[in-house]
């Protein structure tokens, strides 16, 4: 493979890696119920402050830790979200985007 062809590919093996370790930091900033895409979805870091009045789908019992987008580990307080790149949403949280575990 030509030389600069190698280093492209490289670069590109490179920032995988570090996408793929952004994820699983523990170290990452919690999703503030103020960023605009959190208010957008209607994130709330208690479930049971969910707004049910806009958002009627919302039923007691649902929360980040049981939503199958939600990616942290079982026990822990927080994990990330694949909605909020970069953030970690709380386990105990909730947002429109709720979606049941298969
Ligand atoms: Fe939480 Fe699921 Fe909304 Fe992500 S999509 S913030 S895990 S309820």
């Amino acid at each position: 493979m030509p030389t600069s062809t190698r280093r492209v590919f490289l670069l590109g093996a490179a920032a995988a890696g570090m996408a793929g370790l952004g994820v699983n930091a523990q170290a990452q900033a919690a999703l503030a119920e103020s960023d605009p895409q959190a208010q957008a979805l209607g994130y709330v870091s208690d479930a049971s402050k969910a707004d049910a009045k806009k958002y009627p789908k919302y039923a007691a019992g649902q929360m980040c830790g049981n939503c199958a987008l939600y990616q942290g580990k079982p026990g822990e307080a927080s994990g990330p979200c694949p909605l909020f790149a970069g953030k970690s949403v709380s386990a105990k949280g909730w947002c429109s985007a709720w979606a049941k575990k298969a």
